[in-house]
């Protein structure tokens, strides 16, 4: 029986934003059904897509349809709901976690993708976090006379490969190794008893990254966040202990350095994103291939993220895009990255 992969790819289309509905543009992702995509699909299809409605002008420069057709473990088109996703692809793990499993939840994808939004979300529409974490102290209160669960809350910022703690504003720390692996060094867990005080500590450090998460400007975005619940479960009968982590990433835009204008620092930040976020990239594609080598020690974020990624972990990454050709580049970078995520 071929190994079962514990990392899954979903991909998730925003809908148009202002700026997108009224320049002239065309869609460059139609979705064909629940798991696949074609991106770059004809103007044929376009015209069916608009139902008629010709587009006047396309980019040459953009050279002919690409039309490629592309599978992934699930597509959720623009009308699919943070609560959608919560309820196919975040609840199971909440499920693997209080079964022993270190999960972890990656959102990738340019500045402006929807990262955010499928994490934090919006005041309608509270985002995978919030919903997780509501499930997840839901269903401990439910196994309470089993087991005891002592949770601990840690929210880390990776900004130009430094680690910083975003709830005590302090940083930026070390890491070193140590037979349990890898150690922040300084980092003291914050004890959490409800959802709401967890939930509390998610604003407190969304307060404190070095651009507001909702921070809509081109210029945000440069850091990863990683939210982390750290979890003892006691069994009452036996004493058993283990523990457990779930982890939710909302990483730093993917948009290359080189279109970053400018040099100096804001190069530096471009650089370094690109390089955790490469080193990201290639473990989950070696974990993917089943290889034995995976290069954590690449970056900081693949180091902090080294016990939950691969072996028994569940991974769900999340590639975010618009359908916009406006945003042609990232959308087909976006999708080779979540593509090379998938191959096994
Ligand atoms: P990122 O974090 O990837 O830079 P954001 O999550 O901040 O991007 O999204 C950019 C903008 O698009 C925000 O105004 C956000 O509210 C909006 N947006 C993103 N995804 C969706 C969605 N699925 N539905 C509605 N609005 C969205
Ligand atoms: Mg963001």
């Amino acid at each position: 029986m071929p190994e079962q992969t514990n990392i899954k790819v979903i991909v998730r289309v925003r809908p148009y934003n202002q700026r997108e509905t009224e320049q002239n543009q065309r869609c460059i992702i139609k979705v064909m059904d629940g798991s696949s995509l074609l991106f770059d699909p004809d103007e044929e299809d376009d015209e069916f897509f608009f139902q008629g409605a010709k587009q006047q002008y396309r980019d040459i420069s953009k050279r002919t349809n690409k039309k490629l057709s592309m599978e992934f473990d699930r597509v959720y088109d623009t009308d699919r709901t943070n609560e959608d996703l919560f309820m196919e692809c975040t609840a199971p793990l909440v499920d693997a976690v209080l079964d022993g499993y270190n999960c972890s939840v990656f959102v990738y994808g340019a500045t402006g993708a929807g990262k955010t939004y499928t994490m934090l979300g919006s005041e309608n529409s509270p985002g995978l976090t919030f919903l997780t974490m509501r499930d997840l102290f839901e269903k401990i209160q439910s196994q309470q006379d089993i087991r005891k669960f002592d949770v601990g809350v840690s929210y880390l910022e990776v900004y130009n490969e430094q680690v910083m703690n975003l709830l005590t504003k302090s940083g930026p720390l070390k890491l070193r190794e140590d037979s349990n692996g890898v150690v922040v060094s300084g980092l003291v867990l914050q004890p959490i008893y409800s959802a709401d005080e967890l939930l509390h500590m998610l604003r407190l450090g969304n307060s404190n990254r070095t651009q507001h998460p909702t921070d809509s400007n081109a210029e945000s975005s440069r850091s990863h966040a990683i939210f982390q619940v750290h979890i003892r479960i006691t069994d009452h009968n036996t004493g058993a202990k283990r523990s457990v982590k779930l982890s939710m990433i909302d990483l730093a835009g993917s948009e290359r350095a080189a279109s970053t204008k400018g040099l100096g620092m804001r190069f530096k930040e471009g650089a370094s994103i690109n390089k955790s976020l490469l080193a990201l990239g290639n473990c989950i594609n070696k974990l993917a291939d089943g290889l034995k080598h995976i290069p954590y020690r690449d970056s900081n974020l693949t180091r902090i993220l080294k016990d939950s990624l691969g072996g028994n972990c569940r991974t769900l990454m999340v590639a975010n895009v618009s359908m916009s050709s406006l945003t042609y580049e990232d959308t087909y970078n976006t999708l080779k990255y979540a593509s090379r995520a998938k191959k096994i």
